[in-house]
């Protein structure tokens, strides 16, 4: 049998809830073979993760998912097979962690007009000192009452036309692409369906991203619909890209995505696996 790919969760590096190490264990307690770690914007938890798949004997994949702003939308780029020392990567990461220090405070100021204080100083605590997500806000505003879940708190206040938005002003597409490319990595379009764009903007993004050196699109995402997988499969087959598929696992506190639980490609896809050496 072949073992089930995960490509892309998330750990305490970024808005996850479990450690590296931990996140692998549950890894594979859950039957997952190969399982990549993909922080935004960090390679923070890399080393972390690395060691502990290895003593479990568990694949791991070194993985990154960047935030990039194409046509003032914000898309998630996913990094597979990464150089965490390379630094053209490390250089532009920093460069996106930079505008997030500053998106924090301002998404602070912006609660804090609009009556909900602390918010900054919250999110920064939530976030134990590493990098700080929305993800912080939104536990901090529903661990404070002012919203029910974490999903009920993006659309009150974190999203446009809300008190808390702030515009993104992340990596170019061409850019995100070539730091991945130049770490040795593959370049994958994280869960494409669910952006709100148009069929036709998303065709125009996957054309972009193809052009610029992107290799795959996440067909199946713990994010994605059924239906989805079919209509993302017929978009990889017609841009030639190659087909992903990643839970994007937040933690045990986000119950509507668990690990180990991802259904196989559609017929007719071309993993992004296949051509991976079988040591990973
Ligand atoms: P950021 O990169 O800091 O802007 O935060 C984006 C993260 O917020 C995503 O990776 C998700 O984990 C989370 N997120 C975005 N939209 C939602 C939503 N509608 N409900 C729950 N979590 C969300
Ligand atoms: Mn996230
Ligand atoms: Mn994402
Ligand atoms: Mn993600």
């Amino acid at each position: 049998m072949n073992p089930q790919y995960d490509l892309h969760a998330h750990s305490t590096a970024s808005d996850g809830t479990l450690a590296p190490a931990e996140l692998m264990r549950r890894a594979q307690a859950a039957g997952v073979g190969v399982m990549a770690l993909t922080d935004h914007d960090t390679l923070a938890g890399l080393d972390e993760a690395a060691a502990e798949a290895a003593r479990l004997g568990l694949g791991f994949v070194p993985g990154v998912e960047i935030s990039v702003t194409w046509n003032a939308t914000t898309i998630h780029v996913v990094g597979l097979r990464i150089d965490p020392e390379n630094v053209q990567l490390i250089d532009g990461l920093t460069r996106l962690q930079a505008f997030r220090d500053w998106r924090a405070v301002e998404i602070g100021r912006r609660l804090d007009a609009a009556g909900y204080a602390g918010a900054f100083e919250g999110a920064r605590a939530l976030s134990n000192g590493r990098l700080i997500s929305r993800t912080h806000f939104a536990r901090f505003l529903v661990d404070n009452g002012h919203a029910a879940d974490v999903r009920a708190v993006f659309r009150k206040f974190l999203v446009k036309g809300k008190p808390g938005f702030v515009a993104g002003q992340w990596a170019g597409l061409d850019e995100a692409v070539q730091w991945i490319r130049s770490a040795g990595g593959q370049a994958v379009i994280a869960h494409p369906a669910r952006y709100t764009l148009t069929r036709s903007k998303l065709r125009r993004l996957l054309a972009a991203f193809a052009a610029a050196g992107g290799e795959g699109l996440e067909v199946v995402s713990g994010s994605h619909s059924r239906d989805d997988y079919f209509s993302m499969a017929h978009l990889a087959r017609d841009f030639g890209l190659l087909a992903s598929s990643g839970s994007d696992y937040h933690g045990p506190e986000h119950p509507w995505i668990e690990l180990g639980r991802l259904p196989d490609l559609p017929d007719g896809c071309r993993a992004i696996w296949k051509e991976w050496p079988l040591s990973i």
